[in-house]
This record gives structure tokens, sequence and C-alpha cells, in this order.
């Protein structure tokens, strides 16, 4: 710290300033996730942490990069292993954000208390779906917290996790976050919110064991208190382009934006009748309107919508964001509408191909009404999608219209491209593949919605031809990152996106990590894969001896090394990229997308 009345200029601080380059995007290792043992040396970094963080640039939210090169920083001058380093990344983040936290009113935090924190034995509390529901009996220190925090005018929910808070922000319920969760949690659940600009703090519990667990209470106390105190600062945040995303969605403003053109009752209106209550005619479009408001996180029209506000002065993710966000014009939400109305199209089909049972906690649309009407209704949305955007000539210049068309074009044609050399392997003798031929498939399927979602938006904003190849390279390696990330989930046991482990080798789908474990393994067993899903054995030991040969081949950790190589490409090509609005926009993309 600098002397009073010292007016040398203050030397820069390593911790602060240093240049930071992006290290592994991998998950942090459980070494690295130790507590520091002492109440001391948990003092002392943390007071490290506000230091550093006083001297960051705040325009911005800190990505996990910068805050793990920062904390790495911090141990090494502070003598401390690198152990620590998923504690002083939680540190650092608070400091960060405290000022942010701050000017957040009281009655608009949300703080999240872990339920792993009650007495396990003692507790008398039920759970609904927002999680615990504390009873007030005094035997942990829950409910102190929890009634300290609400008599200032928080909201409080016991839970785990980021679904429930992240609906709760994006719901317009609550605009910054106080958490208190293990460092697994932290750095699994809380990383999207941080990315994506919600001001947020936390502070982590001593131990992952999910029982009986402990953590620094008077920190906690401390940051609830937090007084509120007006902004000095101002960081861009999406918060306010993710909720116009999800409103949008809303049955007022969806009907608003792509007014129905059959009327009649929706099929919520024909109380459980179901299509024996509405008019032939109108009931495709009663299912298909049903099925676009249903669920889904929307993640495709925000896209469109940050892109435009990318390109168009930044206004939406600014200071008065939520002003700001009102002004977009209604033909940029209804082509951001449309690229969503596609995306739904895509999965009816999907569904049928693939014959899920499930989406969105409904039944899918054949399991509900029948194949064939599935696929008309898929049918029907692929045209709302093209009607939509052709019809905003007028509002908008035709070769822009144009253009927009010929890229969705671009992408559906590509989609089904893609869509059928699957179903063609799927339903092949010989399984052969090579690792090549997978990634194609998977760069044909995810990339061009990506591509196209971003497209529309900076079309919008006008001229955008200069951006088609380096888009296209950045929608396919996070296309091919992402899919390969849901190919691992697909064989971890615990993920929250695996649905059956191994779902992919039971329904013959191609992917990577099948045609890396037929390159990588002996002769031998490379027959016996293959032979292996060829027999009608049941379902557990096939898997289990498919997981055995993927380990033995090396694929998951060939599958991770991959997911890092094209993250960090396309991040490379948000290098390029300006303006600086885009490029920050493409590299949130490329982090939150491929975050788990
Ligand atoms: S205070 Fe609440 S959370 Fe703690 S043990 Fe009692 S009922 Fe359970």
């Amino acid at each position: 710290m600098s002397a009073p009345f010292d007016d040398r200029p203050a030397r820069p601080d390593p911790a602060a300033s240093a240049p930071v380059s992006p290290p592994s995007s991998a998950p942090t290792p459980d070494r690295i996730k130790r507590v520091p043992p002492s109440r001391v040396s948990r003092e002392r970094l943390r007071a490290r942490a506000f230091e550093v963080a006083a001297k960051l640039d705040t325009s911005r939210p800190l990505d996990r990069y910068e805050l793990e090169a920062r904390a790495r920083l911090i141990l090494e001058e502070s003598n401390q292993p690198e152990d620590y380093l998923g504690w002083t990344m939680v540190a650092l983040g608070a400091a960060f954000w405290r000022d942010r936290v701050a000017a957040t009113p009281y009655h608009r935090r949300l703080l999240l208390l872990p339920h792993c924190l009650r007495n396990a034995d003692a507790c008398p509390a039920r759970y609904n779906e927002f999680g615990l529901l504390c009873k007030d009996c005094g035997a942990c220190g829950l409910s102190e917290l929890r009634g300290h925090a609400e008599k200032l005018g928080y909201n409080v929910l016991i839970a785990e996790g980021s679904p429930v808070v992240m609906q709760i922000i994006l719901g317009g319920h609550a605009d910054a976050l106080i958490g208190v969760s293990c460092l697994n949690v932290l750095e699994g659940s809380l990383e999207k919110i941080l990315l994506a600009g919600v001001p947020c703090m936390a502070v982590p519990l001593f131990d992952s064991t999910c029982r009986d667990t402990e953590t620094d209470e008077d920190w906690v106390r401390e940051m609830i208190d937090t007084p509120y105190e007006p902004s000095r600062h101002e960081t861009h945040t999406y918060v306010h382009l993710l909720r116009c995303a999800k409103r949008m969605f809303q049955p007022e403003e969806f009907e608003w934006l792509v007014p129905r053109t059959r009327g009649g009752p929706t099929l919520a209106e024909t109380n459980g009748r179901g299509l024996a209550a509405l008019d032939p005619v109108a009931a495709t479009e009663a299912i298909a309107y049903d099925f676009l408001l249903r669920g889904g996180k929307r993640a495709r029209p925000f896209v469109t919508l940050a892109a435009y506000d990318a390109m168009t002065g930044s206004r939406a993710t600014g200071a008065d964001g939520a002003e700001q966000v009102a002004e977009i014009p209604e033909v940029v939400r209804r082509v951001a509408v449309a690229i969503e109305v596609f995306h739904k199209a895509s999965l009816v089909h999907d569904d049928v191909e693939d014959d899920d049972s499930h989406r969105y906690g409904h039944a899918t649309l054949h399991r509900k009404f029948g194949a064939p009407t599935a696929i008309n209704v898929g049918d029907y949305l692929i045209g709302l999608g093209y009607r939509v955007v052709a019809e905003q000539r007028g509002r908008l210049a035709a070769d822009a219209v144009a253009d927009i068309l010929a890229q969705l074009a671009e992408a559906h044609t590509r989609l089904s491209e893609g869509q059928g050399a699957e179903l063609a392997w799927r339903d092949a003798r010989n399984k052969r593949l090579a690792p090549l031929d997978a990634l194609t498939i998977y760069a044909l399927k995810t990339a061009p919605a990506f591509e196209a979602a971003l497209y529309a938006g900076l079309r919008l904003a006008g001229p955008a031809e200069a951006y088609r190849q380096p888009i296209n390279r950045f929608a396919r390696h996070l296309g091919v990152a992402f899919q390969i990330l849901n190919d691992l989930d697909d064989w971890q046991a615990d993920s929250p996106q695996r649905r059956t482990t191994g779902a992919d080798v039971l329904g013959g789908r191609p992917t990577i990590l099948w045609a890396m474990a037929l390159e990588h393994l002996p002769n031998a067993e490379r027959d016996e894969l293959q032979t292996l899903v060829a027999q009608a054995a049941p379902a557990g030991a096939t898997v289990q001896r498919v997981a055995e040969l993927y380990r033995q081949a090396g694929v998951y950790q060939r599958a991770a090394a991959l997911v890092e190589k094209h993250h960090r490409r396309a991040r490379e090509v948000a290098d390029a990229i300006q303006p600086d609005p885009l490029r920050h926009l493409l590299y949130y993309l490329a982090d939150s997308i491929l975050e788990r």
C-alpha cells in the first residue's frame, strides 16, 4: 500500500496486472480444491484477494482464465501451495464482485445456503422443488442465517446448484447472489452465473462431504450484511438479454410477436380434451405453439439478440441495460424467435428418429400424438420459422431478409446431412468409424444452428459479409467441442446431463469416443467392441464392458483433450474479432457453452 502523501507513481501489483494467458479449460482436479486449514492463512489470502480485486478492470466479468491466473499469482507470492487454488479463486471472485453486490438492494439479492450445513441426524425439515424447508429447530446455523437475511429483505434458498438459481435470476426475481457451497459445486454450478455477469459472492464449505459440513459463518454474515451502496463501477452483463430471450417465449409476448393465424383455443384451454376439442385445421398450430412455449434454455435467440446488441453500441449489456433492452426492435426479436422455432422443429424430428420418450418433462410429441402428427408439427415449425423471417421484408431491407433466409436454409440442409449420416451409420452393419468422420458429423449437426443464430444477429445490425468466415470457424469449433462434451457426459455417472450411462452406444450413435476406441484398441479388443453392440446382450453388461474398453483405449482423456483444443481454437478465432463487444460475446459463448 502507498504511504500517505507519497506522490511517486504506485508500483504495479503483479497479481493484478501481469498478463494472463488461457490455462487449461479442464475441470480443476480435486488436489487443488483444498481449503486452507488455518483461519489466519484464510484471512491473509482473503485480504490479499481484496487488494488485487481493487486493481482489476471491473468493466467486464472476470473470466475463469483470469481468475485462475491471478489466484495462482496470489498463492505464489504468499508462498502458499497450489492446493488452495480453488479456494483462492472463490475469494478473489467474491472480492471482485463485492461492489456490484453492494449496489443491489437487499430485496433484489438471493442467499443460497447448502442443505448439508444442517444437522443431518436432528433435522426435521422436508424438501420441496426449491430446496429444504427449514423448520427453525435451532439444531444448526442455517435457521439463524436465513432469518437474519430474510429480515434484511433477502430471498433465501436452502438448495444446491445453479439451475434453480438461474431460473430465479432470469425470471427477474433477483439480481445478485450470495452463495455458500463446497468447492466442487462452486466450480461446477456458479461459473455460468458469473460468466453471464451476475454479481455473486461465495464462501466455500470446509469440505465436500455433503453431510454436517461447516464454513466461516461469520464471513457469510458479513457478506449478508454488505450495506447497500450505489455503484461506483459498472460491469457488463448479459442478464438483461438472457431475460429478454426468455420473456419472448412467455405466452403474451410470444403471441404478440408471432400471432396465431388459425386462432381458437390453445391446448391448455381444452381442459384435457386435447385434439378432440380443436378444429382439425387449427390443431397443428395449437400443438406447435404449445410445444414452443413449453421449455428450453432459449440460448439461440439470446445469441441473435446479443450479436445484434454487440454491433449496435452494446447498450443492453451496459449500466441501464434493463431499460435499453426494451429498445431492441421488434424485427430483431421476431428473427430471434424464428431461430428458436427452427431449433424446436429439429427437436421434434430428432425425438421421432431416436424415439425419445420425454422432452421438457412431458411426453414427446410422437409418444403423445403419434409419429405422423409429430412429423407434421415439425414440418409446420420449419414453415413457421421461414414465414416469420420472410414477413420482416418492409421492416428490414430485402437483401438482409434474403441473406438471413439463405443462411438459415444452408444451416437447415447441413443439419439434415449430418443427421442423415448419423442415421445411415446407425442402420449400417459395419460399425467402423474414423475420428475425422465422427467430427464431420458433429460439425454438420451442431455448428450450423450456432452459426445461423450469430449471423442473423450480425446481419440485422448491418452488412455482415466480413464475419462469415470467422463465425463459420468459431461455430465449428464450438459445436464440435460441445458435442464431444455431451458424449463425455453420457459416460459420467454423476453428470446432470446424463439420462442413461452409455445411451450413445445403446442407441447406436456414431461418436468420437467410439471412433477413438476403434483407432487405439488392439485388434482383439476392437473386434470385441464391434461384436458387443451387435449382440443382444443385456444393456448393463454391454455398457460396463464398453466403458472398460474405452478406458483401455484412453478415449476419455483423448476426448477431453480434443474439447480443450477446440475450445482454445474457438477463443483464438474470437481474438481477432472486432468490435470489442462482439469479441467478448464470442468469449462468453465459448466459455459458458463449454462450461461443465
Ligand atoms: S435449523 Fe432448520 S435446517 Fe437446521 S436442523 Fe433445524 S430444521 Fe434443519
